[in-house]
């Protein structure tokens, strides 16, 4: 059985193994259908200005509006966009959707920007910039309300290109963040390899800063570097109004968590966004 498929090992095949083939196969379907069908759309969680409470952003986060099995969150289905290399066609999906709320958001008189998760493949797919650039030009939206946001993780890969696409990008216009800040391994080199105007600072180390020293003193120090850098930084993960107080007394210009708001379909962030300010968790 395995050499017939291509195997030069001997192997023994179990039923699981075989399931899972099979999963897999009728799961990268059904993301292939998912797309066509137009079945992702952006929630939208605020990027707040610590110091006044303000709305400064949205970062979008995709779900799946899975047709039998209801709002499905990005654990359950990214790793397999990226794995069958969906993740440009999940990209355009999130990016126009974004690109109409912007417009919408801006005929309201909202000039919040929006910020998109891309994985670092993405960068390489040949028509990536055309994409882009077209997208300002046919939704007649400016580049400074589209920020991306990029992991160390997916950075990691060093796939082809992506350096000069960051580049391309940010001389368009474009502002970029570097998500999950401090998980990957080499945090520090991409600081200075890429020109990154946020630094997200992963919620592992918001966790515990309140009681721990030691925590709060790594995080002081990034915010430290940030402002050494000339980057503005993001805390991720904020859940507690002493986390807000005590990033907001260490320095830290931004933050994002559940106290200030989940991520939200784009009706209640426009709702959010008529009220001036989040000044507490009355929308969670
Ligand atoms: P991320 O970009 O680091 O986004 C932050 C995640 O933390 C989001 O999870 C958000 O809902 C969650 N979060 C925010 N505040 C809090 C908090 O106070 N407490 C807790 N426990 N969680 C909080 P989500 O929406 O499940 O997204 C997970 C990851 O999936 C994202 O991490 C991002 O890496 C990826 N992702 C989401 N949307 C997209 C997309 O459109 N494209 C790509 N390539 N990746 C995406
Ligand atoms: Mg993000
Ligand atoms: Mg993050
Ligand atoms: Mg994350």
């Amino acid at each position: 059985y395995a050499k017939e498929h291509g195997g030069d090992d001997v192997c023994w095949y179990n039923d699981e193994i075989n399931h899972e083939s099979i999963d897999s196969l009728q799961l990268e379907t059904e993301l292939r259908e998912a797309i066509s069908a137009k079945q992702f759309v952006p929630y939208y969680q605020p990027k707040v200005t610590l110091e006044s409470g303000a709305i400064a952003g949205f970062e979008a986060l995709v779900r799946w509006q899975h047709p039998t099995r209801g709002l499905l969150q990005p654990k359950d289905f990214i790793e397999a966009i990226i794995k069958h290399k969906l993740s440009f066609d999940l990209f355009c999906q999130m990016a126009v959707q974004i690109a109409e709320q912007l417009r919408i958001w801006e005929s309201m008189n909202f000039t919040q920007h929006v910020c998109i998760n891309a994985d670092a493949a993405e960068f390489s797919h040949i028509e990536f910039f055309d994409f882009v650039t077209n997208l300002f030009t046919h939704h007649s939206i400016q580049p400074h309300q589209l920020h991306i946001e990029v992991t160390e993780s997916s950075l990691m890969l060093r796939h082809a290109s992506v350096k000069q696409q960051l580049i391309a990008l940010k001389e368009l216009g474009v502002c970029l963040s570097l998500d999950d800040f401090g998980t990957g391994y080499a945090s520090l080199s991409y600081l200075q390899e890429y020109p990154f105007d946020f630094i997200k600072i992963d919620k592992s180390f918001i966790d515990k800063i309140v009681n721990n020293r030691t925590q709060s003193a790594i995080v002081k120090a990034i915010l430290d570097l940030a402002t050494a850098l000339d980057m503005s930084a993001v805390a991720e993960g904020i859940e507690t109004e002493q986390q807000r107080d005590l990033l907001l007394q260490m320095g830290c210009e931004y933050g994002q968590g559940y106290w200030f708001g989940r991520p939200v379909s784009a009706d209640i962030a426009t709702k959010m966004l008529s009220h001036a300010s989040l000044p507490d968790a009355r929308f969670n």
